[in-house]
């Protein structure tokens, strides 16, 4: 596995060869979720005969977050990190430098926001802004990658909703593949802002992946949505919001929507917790090996 933390260093890397790697953007502090990932990355790229592998970048991305203070808290573990993606059968990693994904002067644009970014009541009313620095890095890290495929979460619903619009709108040449929610014994899912949970507050927030699972036993949207408020509430959680949405648009279910998702986003404490499940119940739920 090589470390890499330039442009130039990327490139001598992947042998100048465009769209022959998978990249997984992480902004580091890893856990077992973001080593699944990898490692789906890894087996897509031996599969398609990616000669450059499996790419993690790690970057904390100071454009999507709303207070500097998250940002400045945000846990940063790079050789810990490197021991992981070695681990799971990453070929590279890119950390580079503030500097190198936003060179002073020539900051990368921030490409049209999909609609999907913005439907009400989600992560933009109450993350603002979010979206339009997740799109711009990304669409950097596309840039400076040119990986064939990229993997992203299913842990961050809406954002692989947005990333997937993005693409399409760019007509860029990558696959975006989903990878499913990796979950700590109990149900809580893997964040790398977990460790901030008190031992009360780490038992509280397991009601968020206990009211997703009630709700997806229900008959309606209507009823779903209901049952993770009282679920929640029960846990004396005020959740941000807990939705039924279609699972693409995230737009409000209608006739047209084919495959729905329950949506959660609740602070326990000073932690900001989000996770989602499919609408009626689905059965893949991945477990921490
Ligand atoms: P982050 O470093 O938190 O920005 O996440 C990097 C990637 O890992 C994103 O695509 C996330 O959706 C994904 N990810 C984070 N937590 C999990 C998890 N528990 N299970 C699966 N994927 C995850």
């Amino acid at each position: 596995m090589r470390l890499v933390t330039t442009a130039s260093q990327l490139h001598a890397a992947l042998g100048n060869v465009p769209a022959r790697s998978v990249l997984v953007p992480t902004m580091g502090a890893l856990h077992d979720g973001h080593a699944a990932l990898i490692r789906q990355g890894a087996t897509l790229a031996r599969e398609r005969c990616w000669p450059s592998g499996c790419v993690v970048s790690i970057f904390v991305n100071p454009t999507q977050f709303n207070e500097t203070t998250d940002f400045d808290r945000y846990p940063r573990t790079l050789d810990a990190d490197l021991r992981l993606c070695e681990a799971a059968g990453a070929a590279i990693v890119f950390a580079p430098a503030l500097a190198e994904v936003f060179p002073p002067g020539h900051e990368p644009s921030v490409p049209p926001l999909p609609a999907v970014a913005t439907q009400p009541q989600l992560e933009d009313k109450f993350r603002p802004g979010h979206f339009a620095g997740v799109c711009q890095v990304v669409r950097r890290l596309f840039d400076l990658c040119t990986p064939g495929a990229a993997i992203f979460g299913e842990k961050d619903w809406q954002q692989l909703q947005v990333i997937r619009a993005l693409t399409a709108s760019l007509t860029l040449p990558i696959d975006i593949v989903p990878a499913p929610t990796v979950r700590e014994q109990g149900g809580l899912a893997m964040s790398s802002r977990n460790r901030f949970l008190s031992p009360e507050d780490r038992t509280r927030a397991l009601a968020i992946h206990g009211a997703l699972r009630e709700a997806s036993q229900e008959p309606s949207p209507a009823r779903a949505e209901a049952r993770m408020h009282d679920v929640l509430a029960e846990a004396e959680i005020r959740p941000e919001y807990a939705v039924v949405r279609d699972a693409e648009t995230l737009l409000a279910a209608g006739a047209g929507t084919t495959r729905h998702r329950a949506l959660i986003a609740a602070r326990i404490g000073e932690v900001r917790l989000i996770d989602n499940l499919g609408w009626p119940e689905e059965r893949r739920v991945a477990l921490s090996s």
